[in-house]
């Protein structure tokens, strides 16, 4: 590692096994507990450089719940996650698929923003399987507290995350997937992350837009049929 590197979370403890948040997750469905302890969460390497854990946020008893993968460079800052430009799509999206944005509950697969530095840049990082496995215990506690009827898998993390590998993203998107879990639901929707659709080339994000509309609508119609 180059002196330069010792400021980039990217090079530390790669191939570690990490503790895992489980030790940290106290016995509540309690969400304001459960926000306050993770703030102190150290599961896995990423609390070093990250501003602040990015715990969920949205209506405590929602129907629906969408995951993400990691806060990004503003929500680490602001300590609110889909804040940022991909929040705001997602956001317009949810308006589009005729889903009450007050009614849901938002949040990530992992807490802390993995990113790498480069300048005076923070550059988002992808994390890996051992990041999602250590903070999954969070992602696991505020579901079956919320316990929403259907959960959104927002990219492959949040899939990876909550169904495992053997679902993807584009071969199953936009349809209801039943899973028996403990996680306080059994329907699942997987599509696209907001964010991928903003780095769409200009000509194909109208089309990606609607797709991803059109998958939110799958989740609408499944709540309107639950009642
Ligand atoms: S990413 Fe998750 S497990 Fe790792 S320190 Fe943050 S809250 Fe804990």
């Amino acid at each position: 590692m180059s002196p330069d590197d010792s400021r980039d979370p990217a090079h530390r403890d790669n191939g570690h096994e990490a503790a895992g948040a489980a030790a940290f997750v106290p016995e509540t469905e309690d969400l304001e507990a459960l926000r306050a302890a993770a703030a102190d969460c150290q599961g896995c390497e990423l609390f070093r450089d990250a501003t602040q854990t990015v715990f969920g946020r949205g209506a405590p008893r929602a129907r629906l719940a969408l995951v993400g993968e990691q806060p990004g460079d503003v929500e680490d800052e602001r300590g609110a996650p889909f804040v940022g430009p991909a929040g705001r799509l997602l956001v317009q999206a949810i308006d589009e698929a005729g889903i009450d944005r007050d009614q849901i509950w938002v949040t990530n697969a992992v807490k802390h923003f993995r990113f790498t530095v480069r300048g005076t840049r923070r550059i988002h990082q992808t994390p890996d399987a051992v990041h999602i496995a250590a903070c999954k215990p969070w992602l696991s506690a505020e579901l079956r507290s919320v316990a929403p009827d259907v959960v959104v898998c927002l990219g492959a993390t949040a899939t990876r995350a909550l169904l495992g590998t053997t679902v993807r993203v584009m071969r199953d998107r936009g349809v209801v997937l039943e899973r028996d879990t403990s996680l306080g639901t059994k329907r699942f929707l997987v599509t696209v992350h907001p964010s991928a659709i903003l780095r769409t080339p200009d000509a194909d994000r109208p089309s990606a837009y609607a797709a991803l509309v059109s998958d939110l609508r799958v989740a609408a119609a499944a709540l309107q049929l639950l009642g």
